[in-house]
């Protein structure tokens, strides 16, 4: 019985230290699973942290392509405003072709009559002077050999005849003159103060007799026809002078104002002035508005200034008030020597 009671004794204790171990495997086990719990909730707290920030920043994109949408879209109409714009340059270009192209045909039709009109006052004016040589020689001849045999009247058409024949060779040699403008063709480099001050030279008998004050101011210098350029202001200072005012000292300013691309030149007076119905037609040629009894020419003066002007691609214009003064202007391109 003794026995039987130890081994009893032994098989429990031997159980009890199973037990035992057991339970420490339990409690190993168990430490291992908190262990493990720990892991999984800190990583599931990094996913949620995670997590969020995804959700940010899947709601920032959503933004930015909701955006992107309106952004296209507006692109997509600018395009389209675009498109319609171009479309209308397309038809506004096409309409200027063919209006240039109307314009290049005009002008090519106004050089070959201008040319053929050039050609025509060249002959009618050469051709012109030879009987009116003729005339003037048996003017001549006719009044040596028989003015000592005429009476005061017969005196008297002679005279008439001879001047209108100087007048007649004086219209035909302007004629000719203005026909052959457009032959001078070389462009230089001018110092226009030198020029204006070379032409208030030529004129100073007149400037002297009639005590006109011109003043000059600034001009530049430019590629230009000089002679052409000189004829123009000794006929615009001419003018401005012999259009004077009865009692009045002339005043004459000339000056220059640039432009874009251009020169703007200007002479003015204190003179008569002229009625705005004829600033058209004082550029025409022997266009006059005043008879050579009150005033001395022939009418090609202003004629002479336009084709120049013109021959320069320039333009020239009037402003005036009657008995009061008048302005001159005209423009002169930048041209390339
Ligand atoms: P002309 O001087 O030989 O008459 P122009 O062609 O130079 O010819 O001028 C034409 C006309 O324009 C002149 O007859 C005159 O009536 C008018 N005119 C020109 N310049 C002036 C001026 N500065 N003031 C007033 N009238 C002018």
């Amino acid at each position: 019985m003794k026995n039987s009671l130890i081994i009893a004794k032994r098989e429990l204790d031997l159980h009890n230290k199973e037990k035992e171990k057991r339970a420490a495997e339990l409690v190993m086990a168990n430490k291992e699973h908190i262990i493990q719990n720990e892991e999984k909730e800190k990583q599931a707290a990094e996913l949620i942290i995670a997590n969020k920030e995804l959700v940010i920043q899947n709601e920032e994109k959503e933004k930015r392509a909701a955006e992107l949408i309106i952004a296209n879209k507006e692109l997509a109409f600018q395009n389209k405003e675009k498109e319609k714009r171009a479309a209308e340059l397309v038809i506004a270009n096409k309409e200027l072709v063919i209006q240039n192209e109307e314009k290049e045909k005009r002008a090519a039709e106004l050089i070959i009559a201008n040319k053929e009109l050039e050609q025509f006052a060249y002959i009618t004016s050469h051709d012109l002077q030879e009987p009116l040589r003729t005339v003037s020689n048996y003017m001549q001849v006719f009044e040596e050999d028989y003015l000592a045999l005429l009476d005061d009247n017969a005196r008297k058409y002679l005279h008439s005849v001879n001047n209108a024949t100087k007048r007649m060779s004086m219209l035909i040699r302007s004629l000719l003159n203005f026909s052959r403008l457009s032959l001078n063709t070389k462009l230089s480099r001018i110092d226009c103060n030198q020029l204006v001050a070379e032409v208030i030279a030529d004129l100073e008998t007149i400037i002297t007799t009639s005590g006109a004050i011109v003043e000059v101011e600034e001009l530049p210098v430019l590629n230009i026809y000089e002679t052409d350029i000189r004829q123009v202001f000794q006929n615009l200072i001419t003018n401005a002078i012999k259009f004077r005012k009865k009692g009045t000292r002339p005043e004459i300013k000339i000056a220059a104002t640039p432009l874009q691309e251009k020169w703007r030149f200007s002479v003015s007076d204190n003179g008569i002035g002229i009625d705005p119905v004829h600033f058209e037609r004082i550029f025409d040629i022997f266009r006059r508005l005043h008879t050579s009894e009150e005033y001395e020419g022939n009418g090609i003066g202003l004629a002479n200034c336009k084709k120049i002007v013109q021959l320069h691609h320039g333009e020239i214009w009037i402003e005036s008030v009657p008995g009061e003064e008048s302005i001159f202007h005209f423009t002169i391109p930048n041209l390339a020597a």
